[in-house]
């Protein structure tokens, strides 16, 4: 059980770290698990965060030509069938629709009726479906590329669920573009990605590893699956997002053909990537610590809360009439194109519980406003970036001047706090002893956190890497584009090799 001990969340990271995980999402009021199992309610406070994630990697889409469209829910069984590889890559978590309306049972409940001729699958992704709608669009090469985006929902049944992290129904955007040659696809995915690692490191504070899936882990139905990887602070390893190349797999399976410029006709060449509110369970495993979460400004629901203090109803008025010139004078400010966002906490409990209330829910700046602090015009400011007692009185003018590049320096502590750590525990291995004792965890009832990320050899060969998943629950997390040529031997068989791949548990 956990210890009483001086932190806000219990039990503490080191001590269990699933637990501490559930906590923090519980304390800062993000999410909760509904009724119906595997599925999650998405509350406000992570609402928002999602918000800011959509609202951010939209604008980044646009500036690259994609625009956005909605297809449907529901994808017609035969549809689904067209793609050997996707259909036995995802027929084990299909959420399938028989029937379209309820009657009277006869026992004063309602049983399914109108069974349908064909069945629809709830989409778990939308290649096929997407698919049939660019077969029609997409004659000529004029009609190339074709750049289109989708945020949606869709439904992969998970028998072990964890909030953010893995449930039955989640959010996401899907990209599915086609192109006239296979250069121009390939571009594309490489395109995204970049936008993806970029969106991560700038806006979440986490910093990643891009790289590429081994044969086993691509996407069914790809050519080539292209991700970035970031490493949580228990040393997993958490797929952020992917990005496929799709060759002309998808485009023979839904007919998708152009004519090019000489008369010919020529099937497309597809992407698809994608990215989900998985982001934000990495950020909470990125960034929070042992008191709560942690937000980066960039993508805050707010980046200030105000803690108003007085002891009567005249104070009270003196306090919120100097909160309200404050907030005044920082609304022209912009931080990022975007208007600051305030929080005022004017409900009723004491000072104290409210200070805590925001450490927990991670918002990065925190300033408490009693009448001591209008007799010198200053504000009593709090960090998350920082140590909760560690506060300190600002002038007001001072504040305001220094606001951007306060939010700026504290988005650039939570990134570096994150790259430091993961540069701590990416280890390079070549021995086959020391690889196999660094994924052990010494306490084989209560595994501690134990390993990182191995940078090691590997010779290519999927037994290897198929024998080291088995033994220790171990994956390549991804080839690493920036990975150079390098001689050596395969950590498991001893083989050739001439290049270090990331090996790590995952989520
Ligand atoms: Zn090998």
């Amino acid at each position: 059980m956990a210890k009483k001990g001086k932190t806000a969340i219990n039990p503490t990271r080191e001590e269990n770290y699933p637990a501490w995980y559930q906590q923090i999402i519980k304390a800062a009021d993000m999410a909760e698990n509904s009724d119906v199992r595997g599925c999650m309610v998405i509350k406000p406070w992570g609402y928002s965060i999602w918000e800011n994630i959509q609202k951010s990697l939209d604008e980044m889409f646009k500036e690259t030509g994609h625009v956005n469209a909605y297809f449907p829910l529901f994808i017609p069984k035969s549809f689904f069938e067209k793609e050997a590889e996707h259909v036995e890559g995802f027929a084990k978590e299909c959420a399938v629709v028989t029937h379209s309306r309820l009657e009277d049972d006869g026992k004063g409940g309602l049983k399914p009726a109108g069974k349908l001729t064909e069945e629809l699958i709830i989409r778990p992704t939308s290649e096929t479906i997407i698919g049939a709608s660019f077969s029609k669009w997409i004659n000529s090469y004029r009609d190339l590329p074709l750049l289109i985006n989708q945020w949606a929902n869709v439904v992969r049944w998970e028998l072990r669920t964890r909030l953010f992290l893995r449930t039955t129904e989640f959010l996401w955007q899907e990209g599915h573009t086609a192109h006239e040659t296979k250069e121009e696809a390939i571009t594309e995915t490489f395109k995204i990605l970049d936008i993806y690692a970029r969106f991560a490191e700038e806006f979440l504070a986490i910093p990643v590893i891009k790289g590429k899936k081994t044969e086993s882990e691509k996407f069914p139905g790809a050519v080539s699956t292209y991700t970035f990887e970031a490493m949580m602070q228990d040393k997993k390893a958490l797929q952020a997002g992917t990005s496929h190349f799709l060759g002309q797999n998808f485009a023979k399976a839904s007919d998708i053909k152009y004519q090019g410029k000489d008369g010919k006709e020529e099937f497309v060449w597809t992407s698809s990537w994608g990215v989900s509110t998985r982001l934000i369970g990495a950020l909470i495993m990125a960034h929070a610590d042992d008191n709560g979460l942690v937000l980066p400004p960039k993508i805050a629901p707010a980046q200030i809360a105000i803690i108003p203090i007085y002891r009567n109803d005249e104070q009270q008025k003196e306090v919120l009439n100097f909160i309200d010139k404050l907030r005044n004078k920082i609304k022209p400010l912009r931080y990022f194109e975007n208007k600051i966002r305030i929080e005022l906490d004017d409900r009723d409990p004491t000072g104290g519980e409210k200070v805590w209330h925001w450490i927990k829910k991670g918002i990065p700046i925190r300033l408490e406003i009693g009448p001591r602090d209008i007799q010198h015009n200053s504000v009593f400011m709090g960090r998350r970036d920082k140590n909760p007692n560690e506060k300190e009185s600002v002038n007001v003018d001072e504040f305001i001047n220094n606001l951007t590049e306060i939010l700026d320096e504290i988005q650039n502590n939570i990134f570096q706090k994150a790259l430091k750590f993961r540069e701590k525990n990416i280890v390079k291995i070549d021995d086959k002893a020391e690889f196999y004792k660094f994924f052990t965890p010494q306490n084989k009832k209560n595994p501690e956190i134990h390993g990182g990320f191995a940078f090691s050899q590997w010779c290519e060969n999927p037994d290897c890497e198929e024998q080291i998943k088995t033994d220790l629950k171990v994956s390549i997390r991804c080839i690493p584009l920036d990975s150079t040529k390098e001689e050596g031997k395969c950590i498991y068989c001893g083989n050739k090799s001439n290049k270090r791949v990331i090996f790590a548990k995952s989520y």
